[in-house]
């Protein structure tokens, strides 16, 4: 999608299936399984929408799949794919991983930030982008390396602990602007250190609000996952943005639908939102 002086394209860091409840909460069965019909371990299929703009000579990447060093295990429960999806999906569209001037990380589950790291012949494991800034919020960067008894599982420190080693990281508080036109702010909600990215050219707008609408379908303002760890929070903030994107007719990326990557939204009755034009990105 050629955006003003951007450049914008989705790349996939790899699909996966993983259990309907986990990713529709609260939400009845019967309601999502229309949507997303699940498979007979009551898995759905899901991608890893990851997002890279070039613009001005730099080029950005948000998020990075789940990468290459899950466990055997890990690999059927979620039936992974084989390799290190972001870079052969990079490379198909001709840019090598020492070309990333950027990563922004919107949180480090290892779904977004297991492809930035990978482990070598020796054991030892390296950043996937040697020559990229990694933009986290710092909230999540403590949250992540807290070793909460509350938070046991749901970060990998093999996924990021290279890039610290290697200095590699940019700590954000808040709201910051990466390049000229990115801007990622903190949103909290699916963790307390959560970041949405906006990508602005003039007026025009494209928002990855990443998990807190993981699917076209959580356009709804109470269709959140189970994951999230202050369900009310993304509830308001996905509201919030949406309805902006929809008042201003901006595009909305979603991380980790496999049919509706990018659309317009419009209000909707039933719905809360509806997308009225998928596009291709
Ligand atoms: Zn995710």
């Amino acid at each position: 999608m050629d955006f003003g002086e951007m450049q914008i394209d989705v790349v996939s860091g790899g699909n996966f299936w993983i259990d309907g409840g986990n990713i529709f909460g609260v939400v009845p069965k019967v309601l999502w399984a229309r949507l997303c019909p699940p498979d007979e371990s009551n898995r759905i299929f899901l991608e890893t929408n990851c997002t890279v703009v070039r613009a001005n000579g730099r080029v950005v990447l948000i998020d990075t799949g789940y990468g290459s060093k899950a466990t055997t295990q890990q690999k059927r429960n979620f039936r992974l794919q084989d390799g290190l999806p972001i870079v052969e999906n990079l490379e198909i569209k001709g840019i090598r991983p020492t070309d990333i001037d950027f990563v922004i990380l919107t949180h480090l589950h290892f779904d977004h930030a297991g492809g930035c790291t990978f482990r070598r012949d020796d054991g030892q494991t390296k950043p996937t982008f040697p020559n990229a800034v990694h933009v986290v919020q710092r909230i999540e960067w403590e949250d992540a390396n807290a070793d909460l008894p509350e938070l046991a599982g749901a970060y990998n420190s093999e996924d990021f602990r290279s890039i610290a080693d290697a200095s590699l990281f940019r700590f954000v508080d808040g709201e910051e602007e990466v390049v000229p036109g990115v801007t990622v702010r903190l949103t909290g909600g699916h963790t307390r250190g959560h970041q949405v990215v906006y990508l602005r050219s003039g007026d025009n707008c494209v928002v990855c609000p990443a998990d807190l609408c993981p699917l076209a379908s959580h356009v709804h303002t109470p269709w959140t996952m189970a994951y999230d760890q202050f369900p009310l929070t993304t509830r308001i903030q996905k509201h919030q943005i949406l309805l902006e994107a929809a008042n201003e007719q901006w595009v909305v990326l979603f991380d980790h639908d496999s049919e509706t990557k990018a659309a317009l939204l419009a209000p909707d009755e039933k719905k809360t939102f509806a997308p009225t034009k998928v596009l291709v990105v």
